[in-house]
């Protein structure tokens, strides 16, 4: 695993769970919006953390956590990502994990073998505009739509969520990617933020009125449609 960062706490990152936050490097996408350009695109002199370090600190503080959260980068992109888990769950610690949803196969090992207790995948945008957002030089929304349908089979507790952008998302995506996501659990949208870290920062937020009309025509699909980080 290239591990690249570590929050020790939080009470943010895995709803409802005090958590360490473990942040993998590498991505197959490069979202211009992404707040996590040094993950995606590491620079040289990056400072990587050793497993022996990660566990130290699980083990130190396992009382005191419920969970662990991994997210990246795209945490699915490491081959060893399963046993990795393994030894997490081996000090009875949960674990949630954000996805980009691009390696379907990875998360259905993990749903099988009871490696993953919550999943939080990014929805870019309707299928027709993904790769507008994902930014790859070639892409393939099918591997997208299967770990939709995946996490769409509640066999594991799961969120979708959107990060909305003036640029990107009209009220003609929201329906469309409503449609989509028909019956999911949870779906949250989240404003656009700009700042430093963004790969590149060419988009801009919508205003809290059409971000309020967009949760509005999506709950028909999808009742439990939230607003999420709104300051
Ligand atoms: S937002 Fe997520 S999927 Fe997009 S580049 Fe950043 S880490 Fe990768």
């Amino acid at each position: 695993m290239l591990i690249l960062g570590l929050q020790k706490t939080t009470l943010l990152d895995f709803p409802g769970k005090v958590a360490s936050t473990i942040f993998t490097g590498g991505c197959n996408f490069k979202c211009p919006y992404c707040h996590n350009s040094e993950l995606v695109i590491p620079p040289p002199d990056v400072i990587k953390y050793s497993e022996e370090e990660i566990f130290e600190h699980l083990y130190k503080k396992k009382k005191i956590l419920d969970g662990v959260c991994i997210t990246g980068g795209e945490p699915t992109l490491h081959k060893d990502l399963p046993e990795f888990i393994k030894k997490i769950k081996d000090l009875g610690l949960l674990v949630k994990l954000d996805s980009n949803g691009t390696n379907p196969k990875m998360l259905e090992y993990l749903i099988d073998n009871n490696l993953v207790d919550y999943i939080a995948m990014d929805i870019k945008n309707s299928k027709e505009k993904y790769n507008e957002i994902a930014c790859m030089p070639q892409f393939d929304i099918a591997p997208i739509e299967e770990s939709v349908s995946l996490l769409l089979k509640n066999k594991v507790d799961y969120e979708f969520r959107t990060t909305i952008m003036k640029e990107c998302h009209d009220s003609t995506d929201i329906l469309s990617m409503g449609e989509w996501l028909t019956g999911a659990k949870a779906y949250y949208l989240q404003s656009y933020k700009e700042s430093p870290q963004v790969i590149n920062p060419i988009f801009s937020p919508h205003s809290m009125e059409t971000l309020n009309s967009f949760v509005e025509l999506l709950k028909p699909f999808i009742p439990n449609t939230n607003l999420r980080g709104i300051d």
